[in-house]
């Protein structure tokens, strides 16, 4: 029997998240054998120019031996007390020195956790039970994200998922990213909050267009209403001080991950104190974690964002190399005779193809799915690892800027000229 045979006999789909099983775009996915810098050697032994990152987890590289050596020296002193540590503090002074709108933060052990966290706390903090999500946008996967715009008069969600009872969704209201005028349509003094990808990272990057952000923030203001950015995916990835400090708005509450866990499993929500302080044990409302604040996911975080404030120019070498990347992916396309854009911001880049522009979930809906599949796999063959799913950003690390992102592009090129024909 193969791997492939074992994992899918004893695991759903094969996978302990669904889109590592290559649904979208066929074939059977590698299993990782190692990894460093910006490659990951397959149990096939292939050696392939990882774009995935751990789905935006990873932001120096695989195996970065500062990171490594931190974890390492974390596990020989413990790997949970379930008391705290100094390293804990440190964690939370750093994010709070470095996320604008956070005053106050808690660790927990995904995104999904932090972002339901927040949206309970809004219900708490506003004594009121609607919330606003975009069409496009992904949260994690706890009931109230499940939903999709019912149809009919359209105030009411539906689930998206069976399981999902109908009572947790009917509340939570979706509209159109990057439209401020679908957002005021469903805005009223039900709305406890509306929560955003500042970055949407989970329709491919699309960036917020001029004043969405903005207009989020003033639509709040009047109604009464909490904003939350998820920046699980944007987080220490778009800019030093997260996508709220590159676009200068403040959100009333933030959901971290990925980056903030420097690739182990941890995340963290905060914000405004008074906000924060709702949160048990200061206050009424409950949430708790056995292995939040794990020793060894704090250690990789802290090496990690330290490394991050004391590089600041990174930011600014990711944000050259994903516009020379752009330029280079769009200029494939046009040569190659197909439609198709790039959009980047920071550290994450969307490449789309077949299509002109890509700033909400209508734009993307109708992707060309076996296009896209010729595309991947034209890349796999050629050494290069993308997210098996026209869906999915692509991530840089520090890594992929020591040479690997050029022999990445080029083989990028053949792809585009190849999946076009
Ligand atoms: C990945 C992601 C989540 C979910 O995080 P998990 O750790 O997978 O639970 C939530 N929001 C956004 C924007 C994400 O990209």
């Amino acid at each position: 029997m193969s791997w492939h045979e074992r994992a899918t006999a004893v695991m759903p789909g094969g996978v302990n998240s669904p889109v590592r099983a290559f649904k979208a775009v066929g074939g059977t996915p590698p299993f990782a054998e190692r990894a460093s810098g910006a490659r990951i050697i397959t149990t096939d032994g292939n050696e392939l120019i990882d774009f995935i990152a751990s789905w935006g987890a990873l932001i120096l590289g695989h195996s970065r031996p500062e990171v490594v050596e931190a974890v390492r020296r974390a596990a020989s002193a413990g790997t949970s007390f379930g008391i705290s540590t100094h390293a804990e503090v440190e964690l939370a002074e750093l994010i709070v020195a470095s996320v604008p709108s956070v005053d106050v933060v808690r660790m927990v052990n995904s995104g999904t956790e932090a972002t339901a966290t927040t949206v309970r706390l809004a219900r708490a903090a506003t004594g009121r039970q609607a919330i606003i999500k975009f069409e496009g946008c992904y949260h994690g996967h706890a009931d109230p994200f499940l939903a999709k715009a019912g149809s009919g008069l359209a105030t009411f969600g539906e689930p998206s998922s069976p399981g999902v009872p109908d009572a947790t969704v009917a509340d939570t209201r979706t509209v159109r990213y990057n439209d401020l005028e679908s957002v005021s349509e469903q805005l009223d003094d039900n709305v406890a909050a509306i929560i955003v990808e500042p970055v949407a990272g989970n329709m491919g990057c699309i960036p917020p267009v001029d004043g969405f952000l903005q207009g989020l923030r003033d639509l709040c203001d009047r109604a009464g209403a909490l904003l939350i950015f998820d920046e699980v995916m944007t987080g220490f990835r778009v800019g030093p001080a997260s996508a709220q400090g590159r676009y200068g708005v403040t959100p009333d509450l933030t959901a971290l991950g990925k980056v903030v866990a420097g690739g182990t499993p941890a995340a963290a929500y905060g914000g405004r104190r008074d906000l924060m302080q709702m949160i048990a044990p200061a206050g009424p409302v409950y949430q708790a974690g056995t292995l939040a604040g794990n020793p060894l996911a704090t250690a990789a975080g802290l090496v990690t964002l330290r490394y991050l404030s004391d590089h600041p120019d990174l930011y600014d070498r990711f944000e050259a190399a994903a516009s020379g990347a752009a330029s280079r992916l769009e200029t494939a396309m046009v040569r190659a005779g197909i439609p198709g854009t790039v959009n980047h911001v920071g550290a994450m880049l969307g490449i789309f193809l077949g299509i002109e522009q890509a700033r909400s979930w209508d734009d993307v809906a109708d992707l060309d799915g076996d296009l896209f599949a010729r595309f991947f796999h034209g890349a796999l063959k050629r050494g290069v690892l993308i997210a098996p799913s026209a869906y999915e950003a692509a991530f840089l690390m520090e890594d992929h800027l020591n040479g690997d992102l050029d022999k990445a592009l080029a083989a990028l090129e053949e792809a585009i000229e190849e999946a076009a024909q």
